[in-house]
């Protein structure tokens, strides 16, 4: 496995968020959380990635247990992810913004920055060209030297993730790719989000779309009021009568394909 939550638990005065979770992610493909509003799935991904300390439990990943680890570290050890939220700068060049991706991992000492020494311009054109591959996978190298905000919704969405793709995680998590998408925009997400994969990088997702996580995903673990009722493949999840009662619903299941 290349992550595990172990019995995750996250509370809040008077309120569960995450109660004893245990997440198996794989080391290869394309796996989702899904579940309800409220159901705990934005604060588990915090919680994996370090911006919010458990109240118990345990995160292994890539062999290692970073619990107590901060964000940064865990950032260095290969997990990137997005937010739910639109966070480009705005009027920072498509390229500087892919490059700020690579920030935890660079290693330049402030001097070394400022007098430019030959240590830091090979560090410089390394990230640099890491940053120009991860554009190329998401379709944006065309556009490097445009100001971010000028791109369509959908293009800074693939920013967000080319940034995250910039370090070359093992881990990416994307919370919400979709959201706000037009059709068109989705397919080519699902097609960056496939060929991510397929270079080697696992990625964990959340998403309220069910057509869309149905047709992407190897494994789905279902939350419910901060629970897991389910984990398993998406044809199982959309048979699965916890799964339809808390979260899909009859007419969604059976439009997925599964029993209703
Ligand atoms: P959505 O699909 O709407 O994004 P979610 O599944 O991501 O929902 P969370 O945002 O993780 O759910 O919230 C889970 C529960 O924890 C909710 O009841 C929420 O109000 C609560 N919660 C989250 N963060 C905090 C916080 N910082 N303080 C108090 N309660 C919180």
């Amino acid at each position: 496995m290349l992550l595990a939550t172990e019995q995750l638990t996250r509370r809040y005065a008077g309120l569960i968020a995450v109660d004893a979770v245990d997440l198996a992610v794989p080391d290869t493909g394309i796996h989702a959380v899904i579940g309800p509003n409220g159901a705990g799935k934005t604060t588990l991904f915090n919680l994996i990635s370090g911006l919010t300390p458990p109240s118990s439990g345990r995160i292994v990943f890539a062999g290692s247990d970073v619990t107590g680890d901060p964000a940064d570290r865990r950032a260095r050890a290969g997990m990137a992810r997005t937010f739910q939220n639109i966070r480009v700068f705005n009027s920072m060049s498509v390229l500087d913004n892919a490059l700020t991706g690579l920030h935890p991992r660079l290693t330049a000492s402030l001097p070394a920055i400022v007098t430019r020494l030959p240590g830091f311009r090979r560090e410089e054109s390394a990230a640099i060209a890491r940053a120009r591959a991860a554009l190329g996978l998401a379709g944006l190298l065309t556009r490097a030297h445009e100001a971010a905000g000028a791109l369509p919704y959908g293009d800074q969405r693939r920013l967000e993730i080319a940034r995250a793709m910039a370090g070359e995680p093992r881990l990416l998590l994307l919370d919400e790719p979709a959201a706000g998408m037009n059709p068109a925009e989705r397919a080519s997400l699902a097609a960056l989000i496939r060929a991510i994969a397929a270079g080697g990088t696992t990625v964990l997702l959340v998403e309220h779309d069910m057509p869309f996580v149905m047709g992407l995903c190897d494994s789905v673990t279902v939350l419910n009021f901060g629970r897991r009722i389910f984990s398993g493949p998406p044809a199982a999840a959309r048979q699965n009568k916890a799964v339809i009662e808390a979260y899909l619903g009859p007419k969604v299941a059976a439009r997925l394909g599964g029993a209703a």
